[in-house]
């Protein structure tokens, strides 16, 4: 029998692209979109969406029934830079949504799970450089925090309750369909914006600092991944370490200089530069690609000539420009 979809958080970023790479493998009306709000018109209006509460156990149970959902993509949740401002609700959005579909699961309302982690879970005493899977954890920021103790409650329900939960450590994601929401990594998505409508740009980290990337694609293709393996192939219940490439601002400039030449970048970083040195500048992920085969298609210079691609048909068909 077909599988029965619900993605919660479907507006966002990563929730948009994710809808519609599902429903291409499942059928449209078998993959349920839902968020708080009808943020993303592309999303509201490509098929079956619905108003879902994810800090609400009792509006995710009546869609659940409502569609005989048997498995959820909790993809809401508050991201870093956000999160340092409102830490409360950083805490209370993510734990609470975790713990509503973790529940459902334990009560058999819903039998698999997708939660995504992120290297945000590692912290300034991490080793840096190939940051290991199995490594000193002790993250600094609220985020990190929500996704650590996350990755230890799914760890939690699968050994004592059975709950198939699987789950990524996602580094930084780019992509140009969908704006990101409030994370540390978003100038990596801005740059492009800017760039591709001549507009100079001033980023928020200093030039040199090299964080963990991966272009969208590569991002929603390990997600099915993991989530159509084996179940006796996902060992960790955790959440694994994924990685494709790593940068730094200096590095994704220069590479789209070599498409847009008169490009220019200046550095100014803010708040988010601590939490940006908090994190792994890159990451070992062997244990995915042993356990499901993972392998990453995009590097940096793939990435950039894609999203220069897609940005310049996006706004040639459209008057909207980020500021
Ligand atoms: P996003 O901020 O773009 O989207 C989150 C969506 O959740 C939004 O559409 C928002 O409206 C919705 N939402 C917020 N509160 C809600 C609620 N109470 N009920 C229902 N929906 C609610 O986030 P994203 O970038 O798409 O991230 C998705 C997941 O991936 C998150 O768990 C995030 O922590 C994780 N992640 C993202 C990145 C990244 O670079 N984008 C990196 C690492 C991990």
């Amino acid at each position: 029998m077909n599988s029965k979809i619900l993605i919660i958080g479907a507006c966002g970023q990563i929730g948009s692209e994710l809808t519609f790479k599902l429903r291409s493998l499942y059928g449209d009306d078998n993959v349920i979109a839902s968020d708080i709000s009808y943020s993303n018109l592309d999303i509201v209006n490509s098929g079956i969406f619905e108003i879902v509460d994810a800090q609400d156990y009792a509006s995710i149970k009546v869609c659940v029934e409502k569609y005989n959902i048997d498995t959820v993509y909790l993809m809401a949740a508050m991201l870093s830079a956000t999160g340092e401002k409102y830490p409360m609700k950083a805490w209370n959005l993510n734990m609470t949504s975790l713990f509503n579909v973790l529940n459902l699961a334990r009560a058999k309302f819903i039998e698999k799970i997708f939660w995504p982690s992120s290297i945000a879970v590692f912290g300034p005493t991490t080793p840096r450089e190939d940051t290991p899977q199995y490594t000193v954890m002790e993250p600094s920021t609220v985020y990190g925090i929500t996704k650590q103790v996350g990755e230890r409650w799914c760890e939690y329900y699968h050994k004592n309750y059975d709950v198939d939960v699987r789950s990524l450590r996602y580094p930084g994601i780019i992509s140009w369909k969908t704006l990101p929401g409030g994370g540390t990594t978003d100038y990596a998505v801005e740059i492009y914006h800017k760039a591709i409508t001549g507009k100079a740009y001033e980023c928020f980290l200093s030039e040199n600092t090299a964080l963990p990337m991966m272009f969208m694609d590569d991002a929603i293709k390990a997600t099915v991944d993991i989530m159509t393996a084996d179940t006796n192939a996902v060992k960790i219940r955790s959440s694994y370490n994924l990685s494709a490439m790593s940068f730094t601002p200096k590095e994704v400039a220069a590479s789209i200089k070599k498409h847009i030449a008169d490009f220019e970048i200046s550095y100014n970083p803010d708040f988010r530069q601590s939490i940006a040195d908090s994190w792994p500048s890159s990451i070992d992920d062997a244990q995915a690609r042993e356990d499901w085969d993972w392998s990453s298609d995009f590097n940096l210079e793939a990435m950039t000539n894609e999203m220069l691609i897609q940005l310049s048909k996006k706004y040639a068909t459209s008057n909207k420009i980020i500021e």
